[in-house]
């Protein structure tokens, strides 16, 4: 995969199919992506599901709930509220991230934020 982006392929997995779009002259290096297609989909699944998680709170309203759209971006559900729940692919909640005001407290009792 790291070799295919190095040659210039971009790599897409959606709805379980792969997508490869690139000169014709590297059609070696697609057939092997091919070859192992189960693989590269599910390595492309990790990443981009890795790649659309949000880290944080929304930086607007601090909000701690997202939603997405099959293989979008996350969505400040506070924001951007789901105008059909047809649409929601997945739900985030992060729990993990203190928010604005416990971030306060920490620094001003001298601890640095996790
Ligand atoms: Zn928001």
């Amino acid at each position: 995969m790291a070799e295919a982006r190095a040659a210039g392929l971009k790599l897409r997995a959606e709805g379980g199919l792969l997508h490869v779009r690139g000169p014709l002259a590297l059609e070696p290096i697609v057939r092997r992506l091919f070859q192992a297609k189960i693989e590269v989909l599910a390595a492309l699944q990790d990443e981009q599901k890795f790649a659309i998680t949000p880290s944080r709170p929304c930086r607007l309203c601090d909000g701690h709930y997202f939603w997405s759209r099959a293989g979008g971006a996350a969505i400040c559900s506070r924001c951007h509220p789901c105008p059909s729940p047809d649409l929601v692919a997945e739900e985030f909640t992060i729990t993990a991230t203190p928010s604005k005001e416990v971030n306060r407290l920490l620094e001003r009792f001298g601890w640095e934020p996790a």
